[in-house]
């Protein structure tokens, strides 16, 4: 089970840090990528993040032609604090975000993260190759609904050609015992 959730883990971090190029809306690959953790993952502690966003109008100044700006409140236009929950799934950890609050909340965190959490993106089709497997295993309709879109998109043949490869090397022998950490395992 260790080297399966180690396993779940090194292909989910490929879709999280790739998140806003995946087939489907970011926010779909988010909730499975909760439920997902919540299922397998064993929950750490938690950190904290408190994201200010500037106003661009101002210029994060407050002032716009000499009066008070419209569309901020003294040069912020929006701040909040997030509690992010850490879940660990063999060597890899992720956040689960709670629900903004105004207010700073009085927890005992780990970290205190200033600002919004930027991954290095990964190769993009290991990230999608990665994320296509994830629904596979974890969220079929989800991933009947991306491989439609892909199919619509591109021509029959290069995707049988394309599938093809994929589920040949999906069934190759003790896959799941020596993958490197560098080579997406199928
Ligand atoms: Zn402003």
């Amino acid at each position: 089970m260790k080297a399966i959730k180690n396993f779940i883990g090194y292909l989910l971090e490929y879709p999280n840090c790739n998140a806003r190029q995946l087939p489907v809306d970011h926010r779909r690959f988010y909730t499975l990528k909760n439920r997902i953790l919540e299922k397998y993952g064993t929950k750490d502690r938690e950190d904290l993040q408190h994201v200010v966003k500037r106003c661009f109008q101002c210029g994060g100044t407050g002032k716009y032609h000499g009066k008070t700006c419209w569309r901020c409140k003294e040069g912020i236009y929006q701040q909040f604090y997030c509690v992010l929950s850490r879940y660990w799934l063999g060597k890899h950890m992720f956040h689960v975000p709670g629900i903004k609050e105004q207010r700073r909340p009085n927890i005992r965190y780990v970290k205190f993260i200033k600002g919004i959490i930027r991954h290095e993106p990964r190769e993009e089709k290991a990230a999608i190759r990665a994320f296509y497997l994830l629904t596979f295993l974890f969220d079929k309709k989800l991933f009947f609904e991306s491989i439609s879109e892909k199919i619509r998109r591109s021509s029959p043949v290069r995707f049988i050609k394309s599938i093809r490869s994929r589920i040949r090397s999906l069934f190759a022998k003790n896959r799941l015992d020596d993958f490197k950490e560098r080579d997406i395992p199928f």
